[in-house]
């Protein structure tokens, strides 16, 4: 069984068409045969997907901080919840557990994390597919933003091969399987 990890919004206070795609998307890993590793949170996007996962008999880890426990934000029944002192330890145990990420809308948290993997990536670090859902153009700008990063030079035009950008859930598969190869080597043409 493959594992994907996936970034998403703690708000509970966002569009009911990003719910709703959460929620095929859950149901689309748990139809594949794939489990899921998340940030183990209750509320938002990632309420959702845990439920949605959970109704459908799916596999979801959740890997949380201790101070999220302590303020009762994680969720109660996954499948495994695995907690860690530290934000830096849970990203790290996220992406080492992934065969995919997957990045859904989110605030500020959901895109860090996506741009610590995509940074990581470009280093080598890690070398798995990195699938943008973009719902509603809702990335539009951050993509925006890393093509700027190209045409300028800070990054390399082949960087731009680091991650996939879809529309809706029902392309994610179809992006992690498509996705261009990616080698640990990557490091040796990091810098620009
Ligand atoms: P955001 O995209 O800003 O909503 O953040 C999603 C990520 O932020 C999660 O993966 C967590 O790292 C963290 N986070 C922020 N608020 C919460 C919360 N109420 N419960 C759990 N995690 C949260």
């Amino acid at each position: 069984m493959r594992t994907i990890c996936v970034y998403c919004a703690a708000s509970t206070k966002i569009k009911p068409v990003y719910f709703e795609a959460t929620a095929r998307l859950a149901k689309i890993f748990t139809e594949a045969g794939m489990s899921v590793v998340f940030g183990g949170g209750c509320s938002g996007l990632m309420g959702q997907l845990a439920d949605s996962m959970l109704a459908a008999n799916g596999k979801i880890t959740g890997v949380i901080p201790q101070f999220m426990c302590d303020e009762e934000w994680h969720h109660k029944s996954l499948s495994e919840l695995i907690v860690v002192e530290t934000m830096h330890e849970r990203k790290a145990l996220m992406a080492k557990m992934a065969d995919a990420i997957v990045a859904l809308p989110g605030g500020c948290g959901t895109m860090e994390e996506l741009l610590e993997a995509i940074t990581w990536k470009q280093l080598g670090i890690l070398t798995v597919p990195i699938v943008i859902v973009n719902m509603d153009g809702y990335y539009d700008s951050m993509i925006e933003m890393l093509h700027r990063a190209v045409d300028e030079n800070f990054m390399r035009g082949v960087h731009k091969n680091m991650w996939e950008v879809v529309a809706t859930p029902e392309e994610v598969l179809n992006a992690i399987s498509n996705s261009a190869n990616w080698e640990s080597n990557s490091r040796s043409f990091a810098a620009i």
